[in-house]
């Protein structure tokens, strides 16, 4: 009989916020090979698919794919039985010497899109932000519209121009108001929108409703967003069909997705709502995800947006996104909406953060910024609680921004 050991026999495993408890999804490719799909372990990386080709794991072949779409189509109980199965690979040392050969170093991969993305969806739930941005936009009026608090505010976005961490981020040009008439040029108000993402591994019919109650069974793991959005083009555009030209010239998202069974301990009860909601957008319990995130401009952190304070659930916005029979595809991502917290340190976006570009901020490098700059990196990371007071990571989104073509 094997030694079971109470952590992981991978170096480095136990009380990384990358151990057993964690094992988010990826997509990478390794000595110039075809993309494959691995598990992120302390700094390693588990090749899955030479794990499913040696047997060591059963995914009827999902795992040998190029995305992780084929293996987030099967549905929650492969996605926990493949997962209790790499925890025993990881934890118990019979398996050490045939999934040793398997680990390759994060620091030798490049990591890719871990999903092909199908449709994609942009929300607006932070109560904070919203009111924050009706304040900027519309001062002197009530901070939210009439509508806010009756359904999850969306808009569909571009899934082609959705990228993956690292991605070099080209300045968008287009049309910007100005007092003397409208002019085309490059964006002179770059932003970030620190965001969640929530990708769809099981499809449902063009004609069915989604219950809130059933989210855990469509949705099959969580990414962190980087909506980047260029104010001066939306706020000349989106009157009155919403965004379109400031927002898909580019949306990051991060390389590892996180599954929400890594999540169990994230739950927690989300805001109450008044007025109470229609009867679709009840979800028992109400609950939201207790993820702490941080936004760094050049390396300086300059907001701690925390998830827990969204107004909307993500099990509400499935729950509405589909409320009028609109199918779900294998790979649909939709993101929450910038994540704000009542507090100024709170903010997802820099919108928020400089007051509308009023109140500029210290950045890394000793500098101050509005928007950003040509040459500026943005990261947000986030971290949730674990099992046992553990913390586990969701690994991270950046991006640098490249002057305009
Ligand atoms: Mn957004």
């Amino acid at each position: 009989m094997s030694e079971r050991i109470i952590g992981s026999w991978v170096s480095g495993a136990d009380g990384s916020p990358y151990g057993v408890t964690n094992l988010p999804y990826g997509v990478f490719r390794h000595d110039g090979r075809e993309p494959r799909i691995g598990v992120r372990i302390a700094d390693q990386v588990l090749d899955l698919a030479g794990a499913e080709e040696a047997g060591l794991v059963l995914a009827a072949g999902a795992l040998r794919r190029p995305t992780l779409n084929d293996f987030m189509a099967l549905g929650r109980p492969q996605w926990t039985s493949v997962r209790q199965r790499i925890v025993e690979l990881l934890t118990d040392t019979a398996h050490r010497a045939a999934v040793q050969p398997l680990l390759v170093p994060l620091g030798e991969v490049e990591l890719l899109l871990p999903f092909d993305v199908a449709d994609y969806v942009d929300f607006y739930s932070s109560e904070h932000h919203a009111s924050n941005v009706g304040q900027i936009f519309r001062p002197g009026q009530p901070p939210l519209l009439p509508n806010w608090k009756h359904l999850p505010i969306g808009y569909h976005g571009r899934a082609g121009t959705v990228v993956v961490s690292g991605a070099p981020i080209v300045r968008p040009t287009g049309q910007r108001a100005t007092p003397q008439g409208p002019i085309f040029g490059p964006s002179v108000r770059l932003d970030i929108e620190a965001e969640v993402g929530f990708v769809v591994g099981v499809p449902s019919p063009l004609g069915d409703r989604v219950a809130a109650v059933d989210f855990a069974d469509h949705v099959f793991g969580v990414v962190l967003v980087n909506d980047w959005s260029a104010r001066d083009i939306q706020a000349w555009e989106y009157q009155p069909l919403g965004p379109f030209l400031g927002k898909s010239f580019a949306t990051s998202v991060s390389a590892w997705v996180t599954p929400l069974d890594a999540l169990t301990d994230a739950f927690v009860p989300a805001p109450e709502q008044d007025p109470p909601v229609q009867d679709y957008l009840r979800d028992t319990p109400h609950l939201g995800l207790d993820l702490r995130m941080a936004v760094e401009w050049n390396g300086e952190r300059v907001a701690e947006p925390p998830f827990a304070t969204m107004y909307w659930t993500p099990a509400q916005q499935l729950a509405h996104l589909t409320v009028n029979g609109a199918s779900l595809r294998t790979g649909d991502l939709y993101a929450s909406g910038t994540v704000s917290g009542p507090e100024r340190g709170q903010v997802g976006s820099f919108l928020e953060l400089t007051w509308g570009g009023t109140e500029p901020v210290k950045v890394g490098g000793g500098e101050t910024r509005t928007f950003l700059e040509d040459g500026d990196t943005v990261t947000i990371r986030a971290t949730a609680p674990g099992p046992d007071g553990t913390t586990i990571a969701l690994g991270e989104v950046t991006g640098r921004i490249l002057p305009a073509r």
